[in-house]
């Protein structure tokens, strides 16, 4: 009997990191996903545990970012002790460069009204060129100066999605890859999922489809109205260690290779590159690091990341669907830690009515009001 406790709608980030969470509390776990064909933001993004600038203009969502990057430290512990798979997670502090004393001033008042709003419980520097050069000696003289905080990392992404898969799997998670669902009708005691020539029935349901989930919400009662957003990364060869700390858009991995990133552009369902693109990447990389000149490039991609009107994330019950729930966010490496150890308790129904704190800023139905008009901020 294709029958769980939780199916879980897609295998990306999102959904093996719910997925993972709900099967470590004993709830017996399906996932869908669609596979290969489908649009995958996991296997494209940038690997930043990054929390400085977000949230501004929504606190709640500042406040839940520095909570996922506060408990990103169990969580790859306990993806180690569960898998053996390390994910290299680094938490020294990040920088956000600015190239103009105009964008020093926009970035620190941005920072000071996120600071504000949290009560000034968010520390954060702003370094001028010779201060940031005493931290970071390869800087280059293109760099007016930049924001820190000590609460940014990385970690290897790819290995983030590996070990999720196998903990799921070490937790009994049942995956049927190359199932695309495309009807879910509520049931008496709860759903049934239609995917290719299968049927699957659960209690509960979670939509973590990325993309996918935009169709799917509004046959339970959900509003998802997410869009791809394409974000463009060049790779360099492996260089010897020169960079420590992440920064927003040049990182070296823990494997030694340089990554430099990432547009955002609104280009439609276009995973493509872009010579031009690329190279306003690269040389925006090399005013960054002027010994990034060299780099030899050896790969570049295009992604889509999973955008909603405002770039805030989507957590929400169906009302109308009990059982029903939505995940969806453009930040799913940060936010893994709070997706396995808050979100999912939640969705499975092991925390009780527990529903996170403060959830309810996330709903869907913040988008319903026709009039309004929304930006993403990212
Ligand atoms: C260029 C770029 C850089 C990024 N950098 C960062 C970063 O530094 N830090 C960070 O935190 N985040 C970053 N992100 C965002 C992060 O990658 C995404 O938030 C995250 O991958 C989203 O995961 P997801 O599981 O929701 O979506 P996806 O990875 O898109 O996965 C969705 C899954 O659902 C499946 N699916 C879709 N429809 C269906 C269906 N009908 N039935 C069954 N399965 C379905 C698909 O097969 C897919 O596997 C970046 C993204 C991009 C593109």
């Amino acid at each position: 009997m294709n029958t769980s406790d939780l199916i879980v709608v897609g295998g990306g980030l999102v959904g093996t990191a719910l997925a993972y969470g709900a099967a470590r509390n004993g709830t017996r776990v399906t996932v869908l996903d669609e596979g290969d064909d489908a649009f995958r933001a996991s296997r494209g993004n940038f690997g930043l545990v990054w929390v400085q600038g977000k949230g501004f203009g929504m606190t709640p969502y500042a406040r839940w970012t520095m909570r996922s990057a506060a408990q990103w430290s169990q969580l790859a512990e306990a993806l180690n002790a569960d898998t053996g798979i390390d994910v290299q997670l680094r938490q020294p502090g990040g920088f956000h460069f600015c190239f103009s004393d105009e964008e020093m001033q926009a970035r620190e008042a941005r920072m000071r009204s996120i600071s504000d709003a949290l009560d000034g419980n968010y520390s954060f520097e702003m370094l001028d060129h010779a201060s940031l050069k005493a931290r970071l000696p390869g800087i280059g003289p293109a760099v007016a100066g930049a924001s820190y905080t000590r609460m940014d990392g990385h970690a290897n992404p790819l290995k983030l999605l590996r070990a999720l898969h196998a903990a799921c799997r070490h937790h009994g998670v049942r995956f049927a890859q190359g199932s695309r669902a495309t009807r879910i009708t509520p049931q008496a005691g709860g759903f049934e999922i239609e995917a290719g020539t299968a049927t699957w029935h659960a209690p509960r349901v979670v939509l973590a489809a990325g993309l996918g989930n935009r169709e799917l919400a509004p046959q339970i009662g959900l509003h998802a109205p997410v869009q791809p957003n394409r974000g463009q990364v060049l790779v360099g060869e492996r260089v010897a260690r020169f960079l420590d700390h992440p920064t927003t858009y040049v990182r070296q991995t823990d494997e030694g290779t340089i990554q430099l990133g990432d547009s955002l552009e609104d280009v439609g369902l276009d995973d493509g590159t872009t010579a031009d693109v690329l190279s306003t990447i690269a040389r925006r990389g090399v005013r960054s690091f002027p010994v990034l000149e060299s780099l030899r490039l050896v790969r570049a991609w295009g992604a889509l990341r999973v955008m909603t009107p405002d770039g805030f994330p989507i957590y929400q019950a169906s009302t109308q669907c009990p059982g029903a729930f939505v995940v969806t966010c453009h930040s799913g490496v940060t936010l893994a830690a709070n997706h396995a150890f808050s979100i999912a308790p939640w969705i499975a129904g092991s925390a009780g009515d527990g529903a996170p704190a403060g959830i309810e800023s996330f709903s869907g139905d913040r988008f319903l009001n026709g009039n309004e008009t929304f930006q993403h901020a990212h």
